[in-house]
């Protein structure tokens, strides 16, 4: 059936077309404002006792806290776009430092000044130095006088800077950021998804040193894109679900949570709801399914109703294994002051992937959690490493983690008083800038065309993070709300 024909069969009357989201995460909840805004009849359902999957906050030691997305990108407008639909807008804040350091052999040290994605435009620089070392500019150098000849359009991030930078500037400086920013090999990074312009400024300028600090004069005039920019919510991530919730709740939306779904398939009947999707406690027909969740439980809901898109699981996306230790306590003097950097390890050279100190990012959570009060998170895991911290039960999980943040904060923790911990693990997808997502993602959704009234949402199709699954997900419902109202051609 092609979606024309689909067309005649479905409803136009948005208040006649039933929409079921499957999960309640920022994907599900957002795809379901944007059909439910337009009148559709829509209930969400979602796994667990909450909604808001990734984006979680818990009371710890007094303090709550986010455990996973603390921030969000401004690129693009599109999350403070959905903050102002849902009230929020008005209430962003920045963080008090953006600051990214770098921990390798030695002691942890700022992100020099003047790089893009880690590349140095001067590998002399002295806050360049002291992550690569004299032997390290010097083959950096070697960029400068390289003939331009052999400038081409390398698109893996990692192999562009290892030839012509060498291994030094790849390793202690780009590969921290990739790895412990977004848990991907820079080698699988895309140069023109990552960086836009990078290469084209390379073969104009000659070098690699030039196009960095081509680009940076870009974005310092207003011209080009200024990469990521941080900003969050006081009272934290989980304050746009809350914000969600309430807004659906304005258009009548109906949330199950422990609602797991079981399946999807076919109603088989003639005139009626083409979908029918089964939870545990019965089944809901539906014009339309929009499938939020994780691709392996997407594979399997999709079973019956998409095999085509069911079968392609030799295409699964692949996922890194995240541990994340949250802890909370009250600092000796002067540790809850320190500057809020993030701290990646150079990978290879720690146990930990990266320390997030919150309380020194967000002001807010700072004034919440006292004075002395401390709140940072250690993550262990990477492409291809599993976490250190994986065979260890908790109590020795938060040994390590406290251990490798004291070193990574260069602060004496072992004489803190421990206020709370928590572990989460996570499956985390690729970043949108990693090499075959955007072709995966293609590939999935052509499978599923055939099957008119499905759509697939979620990190694993958009590229992991906030911006990126927002921005995924509005465009998907939109193309879907077309399609339902308005036939297969506009969508
Ligand atoms: C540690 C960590 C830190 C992060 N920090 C940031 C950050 O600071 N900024 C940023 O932009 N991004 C960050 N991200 C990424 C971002 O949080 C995620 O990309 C995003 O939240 C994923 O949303 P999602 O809706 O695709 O998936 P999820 O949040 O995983 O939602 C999927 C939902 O589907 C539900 N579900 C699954 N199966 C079923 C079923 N059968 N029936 C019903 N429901 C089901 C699940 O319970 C879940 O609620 C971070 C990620 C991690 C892991």
């Amino acid at each position: 059936m092609t979606d024309d024909a689909d067309a005649t069969t479905v409803p136009a009357n948005p208040a006649d077309t039933a929409v079921v989201v499957v999960g309640g995460g920022i994907a599900g909840l957002v795809a379901a404002l944007e059909c439910a805004k337009v009148g559709m009849n829509v209930t969400v359902l979602e796994r667990d006792a909450r909604v808001g999957g990734v984006i979680r906050r818990e009371m710890l030691g007094g303090v709550e806290v986010d455990l996973a997305a603390d921030g969000f990108s401004l690129r693009g407008g599109v999350v403070t776009a959905v903050l102002d639909e849902v009230g929020l807008g008005g209430q962003v804040v920045r963080p008090d430092h953006g600051g990214v350091w770098i921990a390798g052999g030695s002691a942890p040290a700022p992100l020099p000044d003047d790089t893009v994605l880690g590349i140095p435009a001067n590998a002399w620089a002295e806050d360049v130095r002291r992550h690569i070392g004299w032997s390290g500019a010097w083959r950096a150098y070697l960029d400068r006088l390289r003939p331009p000849l052999t400038i081409g359009q390398e698109h893996s991030l990692g192999r562009l800077v290892r030839t012509r930078m060498g291994d030094r500037v790849r390793d202690r400086l780009v590969a921290p950021l990739s790895v412990g920013g977004y848990a991907v090999d820079p080698d699988d990074v895309l140069v023109d998804v990552a960086a836009p312009g990078l290469n084209a400024a390379l073969t104009r300028t000659g070098s690699l040193a030039g196009a960095v600090a081509a680009l940076r004069a870009e974005r310092e005039s207003g011209a080009g894109e200024d990469g990521d920019g941080l900003a969050g919510l006081p009272g934290g991530m989980s304050r746009l679900v809350d914000a969600l919730v309430a807004r659906l709740d304005d258009f009548g939306v109906e949330i199950g949570t422990e609602a797991a779904v079981r399946g999807i398939r076919s109603s088989g009947v003639a005139g009626a709801a083409p979908w029918r999707v089964e939870t545990g406690d019965g089944e809901i027909d539906a014009d339309a399914v929009v499938v939020a969740v994780d691709e392996p439980a997407a594979r399997g809901l999709l079973a019956e109703a998409a095999p085509s898109f069911a079968s392609l699981s030799a295409d699964v996306a692949p996922t890194v294994s995240l541990e994340c230790l949250t802890l909370v306590f009250d600092a000796p003097g002067g540790a809850a002051d320190r500057p809020g950097p993030v701290v990646h390890a150079v990978p290879g050279t720690r146990r930990a992937a990266t320390l997030l100190h919150q309380t020194g990012r967000w002001a807010p959570l700072r004034e919440a959690a006292g004075p002395r009060g401390l709140v940072v998170r250690v993550t262990f895991g990477g492409p291809g490493a599993a976490p250190a911290t994986a065979d260890l039960d908790d109590a020795s999980a938060t040994a390590m983690a406290l251990a490798e943040a004291s070193a990574l904060l260069s602060v004496p923790l072992d004489e803190v008083r421990l206020r709370g911990t928590r572990r989460d693990r996570y499956a985390q997808p690729p970043p949108a800038t990693a090499r075959g997502v955007a072709e995966r993602a293609a590939r999935a959704r052509g499978a599923l065309a055939p099957a008119p009234g499905l759509a697939i949402v979620g990190a694993w199709l958009s590229g992991t993070g906030l911006a990126q699954v927002v921005e995924d997900a509005v465009a998907e419902a939109d193309r879907l709300r077309r399609r339902l109202l308005f036939g297969g051609a506009a969508g």
